[in-house]
């Protein structure tokens, strides 16, 4: 299956708008890590492709977590005395300080005051701030808004529900002809925040869709799950799955105009790092490499060490390093309908590599063959050979069944998809003959 040959068919200007379009019906929903925010967006995912939602009691054990309470929110408002909402969650969901505690009262500003979060440094920003685990309620807004606001008593309102419920996450699982998965995981658990959010899950969503129905050697499991608890509750309650994940990618914050980050799963050196390191390498502008780190979103929980998965994390710009980050700024002009386009391109570059990264076993061994004979030899013409001709050379000496198209096209330098290009015609003319996946040597358990 030629992943990204197909891909590039068809039209990226559209496909890029549809990614921003989605961005855009996902945007204003108030999500959090449970609630009705994440399963208005799963029903939305639905509408795209086949999601089966699951819901986990609030209680459950997850390793060293617990379930939390479910949060749900109608509306939220700080009045002046005159009866004026200074600070409207209607306005922007970013308002409230996520998973406020329910709060009906009166008090003077300087009471409110602890319970106000803004940016000094971007004064007309509103930060994105939460408060999961320790009961609490707050405004955020922005630095000027606050200023402006008068001494004097404020009508403060937040009407939400902290109870048992559940935590909801999605899951697309894509049977390909082996058990062995590749799991595509992204957060959906912030607010109105298109980088940080949005661009992940709409490009995860475009990916599954992509593949949906086709004929592919591994299965697909994409997760649309809450940050870290979402992680570590469908790890307590998988575990069994993932000894079938070999390779595994989180996607976030790639909407925006920063050259591509990717951070390495904590192997350093899996497949999928040197996948993603040859894609980027070949197909975008100056891309960097991260060690991994324990830090960062939810590669940390699938490359804790019980299960040490081979997991990367892939990004535009880093989180945390773009002062838009966690603020309004983050917003749907802050991504953009040609990186979220070129982003998805990039996965399926990335997932072609997985796809079609075989061993082969030369038919022709001793010597080169006479490739001009099986006309194979001088198909661009002009002085030397072309990048096609050495493509084949490569893979002709190379395949001696050790070595993999990926490790070929990381030797030669030339990009993956001409060495695999070359393998197929090697093949087409009895010259080469793909070794069957050998399952014992491709498990998941490299630890
Ligand atoms: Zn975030």
């Amino acid at each position: 299956m030629r992943l990204l040959k197909e891909f590039d068919q068809k039209d990226p200007a559209k496909i890029g708008q549809e990614l921003h379009r989605f961005a855009e019906e996902l945007y204003p929903i108030c999500r959090s890590i449970t609630g009705d925010g994440i399963r208005r967006t799963l029903a939305m995912i639905q509408n795209r492709i086949s999601l089966q939602t699951f819901e986990v009691p609030t209680g459950t054990a997850v390793f060293d977590w617990t379930v939390p309470k479910e949060w749900n929110i109608q509306d939220a408002y700080i009045k002046d005395r005159r009866g004026k909402r200074v600070v409207d969650f209607q306005d922007c969901n970013l308002h409230v300080l996520n998973y406020s505690t329910p709060v009906r009262a009166t008090m003077p500003l300087s009471e409110l005051k602890p319970h106000l979060f803004t940016i000094p440094a971007n004064p007309e920003w509103i930060p994105y701030r939460t408060s999961y685990y320790k009961e609490d309620w707050g405004f955020c807004l922005s630095h000027n808004q606050m200023l402006a606001l008068e001494d004097g008593e404020y009508e403060v309102c937040i009407d939400s529900t902290l109870q048992d419920g559940h935590l909801t996450y999605g899951e697309c699982f894509l049977p390909g002809r082996s058990a062995r998965e590749v799991l595509i995981s992204c957060h959906a658990c912030h607010p109105s925040l298109a980088n940080d959010n949005l661009s992940g899950l709409t490009v995860a969503a475009f990916l599954a869709h992509f593949l949906s129905g086709r004929d592919l050697r591994y299965s697909y499991r994409f997760l649309f799950i809450p940050g870290t608890i979402g992680a570590i509750t469908w790890l307590a309650q998988n575990r069994a799955v993932t000894e079938r994940i070999c390779h595994g990618l989180v996607l976030t914050c790639i909407g925006d105009r920063g050259r591509f980050h990717y951070k390495k799963s904590r192997r350093g050196n899996a497949e999928i790092d040197r996948a993603v390191s040859h894609v980027l390498t070949h197909y975008s502008e100056s891309p960097e490499f991260l060690e991994f780190s324990p830090y960062g979103y939810d590669e940390r929980q699938y490359c804790s060490p019980g299960f040490n998965l081979a997991v990367g994390c892939l990004m535009r710009s880093v989180w945390g390093s773009f002062p838009e980050y966690h603020t309004s700024a983050d917003n749907l002009d802050f991504i953009h309908p040609q990186p979220l386009a070129e982003s998805l391109r990039m996965c399926t570059a990335i997932l072609d590599v997985l796809e079609n990264n075989r061993r082969y076993r030369s038919l022709n061994p001793y010597c080169e063959p006479q490739l001009g004979r099986h006309n194979l030899y001088h198909s661009t013409g002009g002085d030397g050979v072309g990048e096609d001709i050495t493509a084949r050379l490569w893979v002709l000496n190379l395949s001696d069944g050790e070595f993999s198209l990926l490790d070929i096209a990381e030797r030669s330098g030339i990009p993956f998809s001409l060495i695999s290009q070359a393998a197929d015609l090697l093949c087409q003319n009895g010259l080469l003959a793909v070794i069957p996946d050998d399952m014992a040597r491709e498990t998941p358990k490299h630890r």
